[in-house]
């Protein structure tokens, strides 16, 4: 296949081309390094199965030539406001990227009659009132609050790509991504990994916000292309959550990251940056992505982040 990624010089995107091109398919890349960048992007450059198109995903899109498949996957992802890679700080963007993006990336797709797959994301839930998370469950999101921008711009997503497959018959799919870490994330976009695993780089006490009671579940990247890519070669149109299922808090895993990188500096409590609306519990419940793409992660957490340090350690110059 030939296939459009967007987001192709971000973190998961990056990853994506890899698998695509892997796979034995020719991947077109787009971006335009709003939060990404070129280095991502670098070991392809001359790869025969890799082209790259700097563009904006808000405006036109046009591919030249065929495509039978379009991933996308371009927005600022980071909630944090004190990086100025957070989608907080960059609210229009994050909307265009939500909305307008959905709409070109889908018409390509229609122009192409290409399969579709759409990067959303386990914030459509907001701060869940179900737990664990199941595609049936609704959600429990401000329209407003702060970070409305990003998951607003991902329920409206979801809708558009399920309009374009009941009304066009477009071969649509959505996976709703769980936090996800590894090589390849921006160092300063202020997500907990690449805070947590550089404080203990540098052996400084990690900064835990608010109570540190509030959970997450975390994904190594590998995993998460793996399902990704099973849903993109699969025939599902209806959400599909990809992440891993192994919860805990705030605490403990900043305790698992000293204990893994030998770090005794401990933790320090920061306030919470978000007043109301951090998630306060986050596992997703994977038995669709099991029962329909016979898929489940495989990387723990102690193998996840020693996979992920030496890469922190080399951007760090210090290797
Ligand atoms: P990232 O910031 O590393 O990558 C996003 C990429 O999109 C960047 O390269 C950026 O420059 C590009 N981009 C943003 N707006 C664009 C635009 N208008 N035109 C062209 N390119 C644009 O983030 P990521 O973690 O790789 O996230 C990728 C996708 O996965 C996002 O859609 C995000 O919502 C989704 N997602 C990620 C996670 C996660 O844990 N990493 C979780 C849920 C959902
Ligand atoms: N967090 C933290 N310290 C940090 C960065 C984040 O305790 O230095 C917390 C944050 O409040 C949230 C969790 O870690 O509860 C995950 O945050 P992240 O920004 O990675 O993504 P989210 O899952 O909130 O979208």
């Amino acid at each position: 296949m030939r296939v459009l990624i967007t987001g192709a010089a971000g973190f998961l995107g990056s990853h994506l081309c890899e698998k695509l091109i892997n796979e034995g398919h020719f991947v077109i890349g787009m971006d335009n390094f709003i939060t990404g960048s070129p280095d991502n992007l670098e070991h392809l450059a001359g790869n025969p199965n890799f082209t790259f198109i700097r563009h904006d995903v808000s405006n036109f899109i046009f591919v030249p030539g065929k495509v039978q498949a379009v991933m996308h996957f371009a927005s600022p992802a980071s909630p944090n406001p004190a990086s100025p890679y957070g989608y907080t700080n960059l609210p229009i963007q994050t909307m265009k990227a939500g909305a307008l993006g959905t709409h070109n990336t889908l018409g390509v797709a229609r122009a192409h009659n290409a399969r579709y797959l759409l990067a959303s994301t386990s914030e459509i839930y907001g701060d869940p009132l179900e737990h664990p998370q199941k595609e049936t469950y609704w959600g429990h999101v401000d329209p407003i609050g702060v970070r409305s921008v990003y998951d607003e711009a991902k329920r409206f997503a979801e809708a558009l790509t399920m309009a374009y497959h009941g009304y066009h018959g477009l071969n649509t799919s959505i996976v709703r991504i769980f936090n996800t870490y590894g090589p390849r994330m921006r160092l300063d976009d202020g997500r907990v990994v690449p805070n947590f695993i550089q404080q203990a780089i540098r052996g400084e006490p990690l900064t835990v916000y608010g109570d540190g009671q509030q959970t997450r579940s975390f994904c190594f990247v590998s995993d998460l292309v793996d399902g990704i890519y099973r849903l993109l070669m699969s025939d599902e149109h209806n959400p599909v959550n990809i992440g891993n299922p192994n919860e805990m808090n705030m605490i403990e895993f900043a305790q698992t990251i000293n204990r893994i990188v030998g770090n005794s500096s401990g933790i320090t409590s920061q306030p919470a940056l978000r007043l109301g609306d951090d998630p306060q519990r986050r596992r997703p419940d994977i038995t669709r992505a099991k029962e329909l793409l016979q898929w489940e992660p495989k990387v723990s957490l102690e193998q996840g982040i020693a996979l992920t340090v030496p890469y922190f350690r080399q951007k760090m110059g210090l290797e």
